[in-house]
C-alpha cells in the first residue's frame, strides 16, 4: 500500500545545524524542494559554537602560504584512528573540504585566519579556518541561502520515525510544535541530528566512558538526543564506532569561557579523588586527549591544585595554554576572584590555608594529597618531572598559601560516531554494506572519520566534516533523484 502524506518534498533534512543547513543549501541549489526539520525552537544546534573548521589545500591556505596536502590530511586522520576510520569517508571529506570553504565564501563567509588550535603542539596541521563571526555567522549565512533558495525550515518539529516501502525510505513521521503527527514524503531523507551528546542515557550506553559519562557536563544545545541513530537502526541501518565523543575539560558547573575553568585546564598539578597525581598534565594542550584522561578518573573527576603564586601568575601573565578563543593563549585570567565568590560555595573550587584543609574540602585523603604535593615540589626543585616527564616550564611549586583546587570534569562538545555510511553518506544496512535507498546521514550523526577518539592534531575537523558531508549527501541525493526520474 502506498503511504498517504500530509506534504511531499524531494529532500527532507532532519536537523538545522552545521551539517543539515549545508545539505539544505546544496539541495535547493540543485533545484529540489526541501524541508528542514528542527526539533528546537531555533536553528543552529551545536554548529553555533564552532570556532574553526578543517580544510586541506584551500584557497585560504594557499593565500597564506600554508601547505597542508590532502594526502597529509588523509594519512593523519587514518593514522589517528589506527585505521578504524572508514577510508572512503575520510577520502570524501579530505578531497572536498577545500570546496566547502569556497562554497561558504560564495554565500558570504569571510575567513580571518587559518591556524592551529593549541600553540606549541607541534604535531598539529594548520587546517583550522576561522570565519569572521565564527560558526554562528556561518549558520546565519546558511539559513539565509537555504531560505532564499526556497527551503522551508520548520522549527519545534522533531522527526520521530522513518517511513519505508519495499526497503526504501520514502519519508518520515514528525511531531510539530502543536504535538500533531505529520507524515511527510521525500525522495531522500538526510539525517543531520548531530549525534547523541544531549542524551545522558545514550552517553552512558554508547560512549566509551560508560558510567563515568554521568559526571560529564554537556556544553552544547539540548536537541542532540541520538534520534537519527535510533531512527536509522529501526529502519535497518548499521552503526559503527558509536563510542567516539569529543570532550573538553571544564570546571564542574562552569562554561568554557570561565576563568576558573581556564585555570583548572592549565598544566599544573592534577590529582584524582584519591589525592594521587595521575598524568603528565601537558596533555592539557590537546583538550580532547586531556578530557579523555579526566573522563577515566574515578567519578570522571580530577582536581587542579595550585597556590597563590600560580594564581597571581595566571591573573597577570595569563594562561600557559589556550582553549581556542574561549581561553586565549596568555590571556590574563582576571575574572577568577569574581567567579570564586560563587564557586567556593558550590564546591566547584576550594581555597584553604593548609593542604590538609584543602584536602578535606575537596574530599580527598589529606595524607595522600600531602605526599603528592611533597613529591611534586621535590621535582619542581630538581627541575625534572621523573614521574610523568612534564616539561620543566610547567612545573610550578605549591608552596605559597592560600592553596586552590578546581574540580574538573569532562565537558561534552558532541558525539562523533554513530550511523554507518559509505563514501557518499548513504546509510548502509545492518549486516551488509549495501546502502538503504533514500537514506543519508551526515555530520556528527555519521561515523567514519574517527576511531576511538577525536584527533585534535587536525583541528576543526568535525565541523569541517559536518559542512562537507552535508553538501556531498545533498549532491548524491540530487543525482539519484534525477536518475530515478529518468527511469519513470
Ligand atoms: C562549545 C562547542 C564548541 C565547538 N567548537 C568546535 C570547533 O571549533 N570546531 C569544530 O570542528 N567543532 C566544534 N564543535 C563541535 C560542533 O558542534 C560540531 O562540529 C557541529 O555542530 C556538528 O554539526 P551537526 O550538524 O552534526 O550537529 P548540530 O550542529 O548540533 O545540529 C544538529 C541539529 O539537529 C537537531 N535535531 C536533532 N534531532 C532532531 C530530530 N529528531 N528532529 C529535528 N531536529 C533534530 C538538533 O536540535 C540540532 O539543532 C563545538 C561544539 C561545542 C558544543
Amino acid at each position: 500500500m502506498t503511504t498517504q502524506f500530509d506534504a511531499e518534498y524531494d529532500i527532507i533534512v532532519v536537523g538545522a545545524g552545521a551539517s543539515g543547513l549545508s545539505a539544505a543549501v546544496e539541495a535547493v541549489k540543485n533545484g529540489n524542494t526541501v524541508a528542514v526539520l528542527e526539533k528546537l525552537d531555533s536553528v543552529g544546534g551545536r554548529g553555533q559554537f564552532v570556532e574553526g573548521s578543517t580544510a586541506f589545500e584551500s584557497a585560504e591556505q594557499k593565500k597564506r602560504g600554508i601547505e597542508v596536502t590532502r594526502a597529509q590530511g588523509f594519512k593523519a586522520l587514518m593514522d589517528e584512528s589506527q585505521w578504524r576510520a572508514n577510508a572512503e569517508v575520510v577520502s570524501a571529506f579530505v578531497h572536498n573540504a577545500a570546496t566547502t570553504i569556497r562554497k561558504l565564501s560564495d554565500i558570504g563567509a569571510v575567513w580571518e585566519d587559518v591556524t592551529i588550535y593549541a600553540y606549541e603542539q607541534e604535531s598539529e596541521l594548520k587546517t583550522m579556518h576561522w570565519a569572521e563571526g565564527e560558526g554562528a555567522r556561518i549558520i546565519e549565512l546558511m539559513v539565509k541561502a537555504a531560505r532564499d533558495g526556497g527551503a522551508e525550515i520548520y522549527l519545534s518539529t522533531a522527526a520521530t520515525e522513518l517511513l519505508t516501502e519495499s526497503g526504501r525510505v520514502v519519508g518520515l513521521v514528525a511531531k510539530d510544535a502543536d504535538g500533531q503527527l505529520l507524515k511527510l514524503g521525500a525522495k531522500a531523507v538526510i539525517l543531520a541530528g548531530g549525534g547523541y551528546a544531549s542524551s545522558p542515557e545514550m552517553m552512558e550506553k554508547h560512549s566509551w566512558y560508560g558510567k563515568n559519562a554521568r559526571y560529564f557536563v554537556d556544553l552544547g544545545t539540548p536537541g542532540n538526543t541520538g534520534d537519527g541513530m535510533n531512527m536509522a537502526v529501526a529502519a535497518g541501518g548499521a552503526t559503527a564506532e558509536t563510542g567516539s565523543v569529543l570532550l573538553m575539560p571544564v570546571a564542574k558547573g562552569k562554561t568554557i569561557t570561565s576563568h576558573v575553568s581556564g585555570a583548572g585546564s592549565q598544566p599544573y598539578l592534577w590529582v584524582n579523588t584519591s589525592g594521587r597525581r595521575f598524568t603528565d598534565e601537558v596533555v592539557a594542550m590537546n583538550f580532547s586527549d586531556a578530557a579523555n584522561v579526566i573522563a577515566q578518573c574515578d567519578q570522571g573527576t580530577s582536581f587542579t591544585v595550585f597556590d597563590q603564586a600560580t594564581k597571581s601568575h595566571l591573573e597577570t601573565d595569563g594562561s600557559d595554554i589556550s582553549l581556542g578563543t574561549f581561553i586565549p593563549y596568555h590571556a590574563p585570567l582576571d575574572r577568577m576572584d569574581a567567579e570564586l565568590e560563587q564557586d567556593l560555595t558550590t564546591g566547584t573550587a576550594a581555597k584553604a590555608d593548609t593542604v590538609a584543609e584543602l584536602a578535606e574540602m575537596i574530599g580527598v585523603p589529606p595524607q595522600a594529597l600531602a605526599l603528592t604535593i611533597a613529591r611534586y615540589n621535590e621535582m619542581v626543585d630538581g627541575g625534572v618531572d621523573d614521574d610523568f616527564y612534564k616539561p620543566a616550564k610547567y612545573l610550578r611549586a605549591i608552596s605559597h598559601p592560600p592553596y586552590y583546587a578546581v574540580r574538573m570534569v569532562a565537558g561534552t562538545l558532541v558525539s562523533v560516531g554513530g550511523i554507518k555510511v559509505n563514501g557518499s553518506f548513504q546509510v548502509v544496512g545492518e549486516g551488509t554494506d549495501a546502502p538503504i535507498p533514500g537514506l543519508y546521514a551526515v555530520g556528527a550523526e555519521a561515523s567514519g572519520i574517527y576511531g576511538d577518539t577525536y584527533p585534535l592534531t587536525v583541528p576543526g575537523n568535525i565541523s569541517g566534516f559536518s559542512y562537507t558531508s552535508g553538501w556531498l549527501a545533498a549532491d548524491h541525493a540530487s543525482a539519484q533523484i534525477v536518475k530515478e526520474a529518468a527511469l519513470v
